[in-house]
């Protein structure tokens, strides 16, 4: 199996504080790979400087096998690599289809004809309602977004990323604040895209790691503890001591 990300030697230092420390490793193409940690392991830090807003200290990223370690974010969004979108960046105003037709034309941009300015809006349109026919949102297609649930927020995030068409998708915690229902859901919406898009999803909650990881890797104090399927994770001791409580 090939990698569609390959992650060697990462480092990135805040003051004093090393929240990457050298880490390496590997998704492979199709696979949805977890990453655990305590808080402050470095996750996020680490989901950030992948997607380009924060630049490592040290260490290379490349994504389907071309370096993009240098690479600006819109770059690597061109490149396929996606992350849902947070919350904040939604517009609260707008119609979920509206929010939904925005991302759309943002990835099809410099391809849109611009001389059929009404076929580019009709195949946009015709785009999304494809899209939401397939999500579970498409009764909220006109509702403004401020009148979603938390839970339908979060689906909406992973419908506009997913309309940049990603080779892989970075996920950081997206069942946080989600009730057990809405956690279902997201988890069946995850596993619907087993296949489709590889992942690296950053998640507590250990239910949906353990019911949509294919391998996890464990990150402590900055660096990589190990990297195994649910069964090895489980089954290790030092995860035990440093994540999964004794
Ligand atoms: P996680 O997502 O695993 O909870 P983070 O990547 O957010 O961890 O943080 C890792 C460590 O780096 C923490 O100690 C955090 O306080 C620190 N940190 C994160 N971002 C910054 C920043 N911009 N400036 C200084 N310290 C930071
Ligand atoms: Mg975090």
């Amino acid at each position: 199996m090939t990698a569609i990300l390959t992650v060697t030697g990462l480092c990135k230092r805040f003051g004093g504080l090393t929240a990457t420390d050298n880490v390496s490793l590997e998704v492979k193409t199709g696979e949805i790979h977890a990453l655990i940690g305590p808080n402050g392991a470095g996750k996020s830090t680490l989901i950030n400087q992948l997607c380009g807003e924060l630049a490592p200290d040290a260490g290379r990223i490349e994504l389907g096998g071309r370096e993009i370690t240098h690479d600006s974010p819109e770059d690597r969004v061109h490149q396929g690599l996606g992350r849902t979108f947070q919350i904040t960046s939604l517009l609260e105003d707008f119609t979920v289809r509206q929010n939904l037709g925005l991302a759309i034309q943002a990835r099809a941009g410099g391809n849109l004809r611009i001389w059929d300015r009404v076929g580019a809006r009709r195949s946009i349109w015709a785009e999304a309602d494809r899209r939401l026919g397939e999500s579970g949102l498409a009764a909220r297609a006109g509702t403004p977004v401020a009148d979603l649930s938390h839970g339908e927020k979060k689906q909406l995030e992973l419908i506009l990323a997913l309309a940049g068409e990603p080779r892989l998708l970075l996920l950081d915690e997206p069942m946080a604040g989600l009730g057990h229902v809405e956690s279902q859901q997201m988890i069946a919406g995850l596993n619907g895209l087993r296949g489709h898009v590889s992942m690296l999803l950053v998640e507590h909650d250990m239910d949906a790691v353990f019911a949509l990881a294919d391998r996890i890797s464990v990150l402590v104090y900055g660096q990589l503890l190990m990297t195994g399927t649910a069964e090895e994770i489980r089954r290790d001791a030092r995860v035990r001591e440093a994540y999964l409580g004794g």
